[in-house]
């Protein structure tokens, strides 16, 4: 096993999953991390469930499927999520939410590898782990060489020379790269890392086609990939589905 792939924030976008794993196939790649969120917003949530299942060897909860449990974290949702929260609690079978009750929130293989899907240190501040400064709390919780999160739904790395979960970091402490693709990151031999791969299924970045990375521990790197799909599809599917018109109308925007 040399690649992984790492997928997150799908967000019931059935079009940009597809697209996403058919990249896969032909890189030949065919393991699979999942850090979550592969509902909420989207019209196909029960589609993307059934498509994945089976298929990672890692998979973490998000906090849009916490939120079908929880009313707490329902309750951190604005109008549109809460809306498309409920619209797609009444999709999911008792099958599919007992599968999504099972998975775990965070998978730890200290000092290698943790997976988590918004930040290593809960009960959260730093939900959003997408700065220097939030990188540096969120740090506190990483006691691996990597740490892989989403949730912010834009593609980041961030590293410290600090090896140690004690250290108070401040973001000088921690150096932030914006990741491009055709430029594959390269995990610095010392230190700690935290890497996302932005969303497969509603990026924030600015640009809306499907994003994952490729993770290679053993050569270090993390490679970004955008794939191009049919994002009019997605949007016509998800008016056709009477959702809120904002969550289509962002796909086109990257937003
Ligand atoms: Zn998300």
């Amino acid at each position: 096993m040399a690649q992984i792939a790492i997928i997150s924030d799908i967000h019931g976008n059935l079009p940009a999953l597809s697209a996403v794993m058919d990249d896969m196939e032909r890189a030949g790649v065919h393991e699979i991390i999942c850090l979550g969120d592969v509902i909420g917003y989207g019209c196909q949530p029960e589609a993307c469930l059934e498509r994945l299942a089976g298929r990672c060897m890692v998979s973490v909860r998000g906090n849009h499927e916490d939120a079908l449990f929880d009313a707490t974290v329902a309750e951190d949702f604005n109008s549109v999520a809460r809306t498309a929260l409920e619209w797609t609690r009444k999709r999911l079978s008792a099958d599919h939410l007992r599968g999504i009750a099972q998975t775990r929130l965070v998978f730890d293989r200290s000092p290698y590898l943790i997976c988590v899907h918004d930040t290593p240190v809960p009960p959260s501040t730093t939900g959003y782990v997408g700065d220097p400064l939030t990188a540096g709390l969120a740090f506190r919780g990483v006691d691996a060489r990597v740490c892989l999160v989403g949730h912010t739904h834009v593609p980041m790395a961030f590293h410290t020379e600090s090896d140690r979960c004690e250290d108070r970091l401040g973001p000088c402490d921690v150096e932030a790269t914006i990741l491009h693709e055709d430029e594959p990151y390269r995990l610095r031999s010392l230190g700690r890392h935290i890497l996302n791969p932005g969303s497969v299924g509603q990026p924030r970045d600015g640009d809306p086609r499907a994003s994952y990375a490729m993770l290679d521990l053993k050569e270090g790197t993390f490679e970004l990939r955008r794939i191009e799909y049919d994002v009019a599809e997605a949007q016509r599917q998800m008016r056709r589905a009477g959702l809120p018109d904002l969550l289509a109308y962002r796909l086109a925007l990257g937003a």
